[in-house]
């Protein structure tokens, strides 16, 4: 039911991390590293840490998990946005700090904050989430606040402060829509360089978002906060080689090291259940009530139509008697 759903919203996070007094220098390859970060960061130790690998034999189906209200950031067509490169990825801060974000089982309206990149240098790695032990060559992080807060930075240690939603990419053909931000990669070859985007249209780099995974998690980034809805698309976006090449470069400049393989490994899934909204996944529902035969054809036949109705519905009719 909705209440115990988001039970684990209420409790508020202290973060403690600052203890020893400093804050050290994280990276992938200099500094501290990711296998140590809990040494430095003791909340990078915890036990329900980002990235994971996603089983999908043992994700459960929840029909509770409903679409995504992208509306306000398909409005958004011209939004000013700063590119940049912080040492550890590229980052694209959004200028306009209005767009919200609601559905997708989010417990009330998020705002867009910024969305950066993870990448590896070969196209079997990159990507920190993995679905059945695979890499991607990269992954896409959006990242937002709960309208509660101010700012990630406010939200950052509040439990659900934050929700991130997660784009697998694998290499394919050319990208029209990345190469406005690619394209502008050459200018911001050092780490604290810049470059201003009058007009940027985030929707446009979206694949199709109707089918997802769903956990609760932490940022993957020292303080590694466990303040994170995670969402993970099904659907992969698509880049060519020669764009994914122009983030590689940025990690062959001497003293850039961590701008590239600027993932952290998958951490133990501790007892968390990854959960999907995935009308396929609803054939393991039937499969516990019939191994194979005519029944359990049925059920899941009746499953995809009764599911594509539920889904397309604007207002939620599921569970009706848990939310009274
Ligand atoms: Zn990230």
């Amino acid at each position: 039911m909705e209440l115990s759903r988001f039970a684990k919203c209420i409790i508020v996070l202290v973060g403690s991390n600052f203890a020893s007094g400093a804050v050290h220098d994280w990276g992938y390859h200099h500094g501290i590293d990711p296998e140590h970060w809990k040494n430095e960061f003791a909340t990078c130790g915890g036990k329900q840490q980002s990235p994971i690998d996603i089983k999908t034999d043992n994700v459960k189906f929840d029909p509770r998990l409903r679409k995504f209200n992208f509306f306000d950031l398909i409005l958004h067509r011209d939004v000013k946005v700063k590119i940049q490169n912080n040492g550890h990825t590229v980052q694209v801060d959004m200028e306009d700090h209005t767009i919200k974000v609601t559905g997708g089982g989010l417990p009330g309206t998020y705002i867009v904050e910024q969305f950066h990149f993870h990448w590896g240098s070969v196209d079997t790695r990159g990507s920190e989430h993995e679905i059945n032990g695979k890499h991607f060559a990269m992954e896409m992080h959006v990242v937002m606040h709960s309208d509660r807060f101010s700012s990630v930075s406010d939200a950052m240690n509040r439990t659900c402060g934050l929700a991130v939603l997660g784009f697998l990419v694998d290499v394919g053909r050319e990208n029209p829509y990345f190469e406005k931000i690619i394209s502008h990669l050459k200018e911001i070859d050092h780490i604290n360089k810049t470059v201003t985007l009058d007009k940027f249209r985030l929707a446009s780099l979206f694949p199709r978002t109707d089918c997802y995974y769903r956990y609760y998690g932490s940022l993957t980034t020292p303080m590694c906060y466990e303040s994170v809805i995670w969402t993970i698309f099904k659907e992969h976006i698509y880049i060519s080689e020669k764009q994914l090449n122009k983030f590689r470069d940025l990690g062959k400049i001497p003293g850039s090291e961590d701008m590239i393989n600027n993932y952290r490994n998958p951490q133990p899934l501790n007892h968390r259940v990854v959960t999907t909204n995935c009308i396929e996944s609803f054939s393991s529902v039937c499969a516990e009530g019939w191994k194979t035969g005519r029944k359990r054809r049925r059920c899941e036949d009746y499953a995809k139509i009764y599911l594509r109705t539920i889904l397309s519905l604007s207002r939620p009719i599921f569970h009706r008697r848990d939310d009274d």
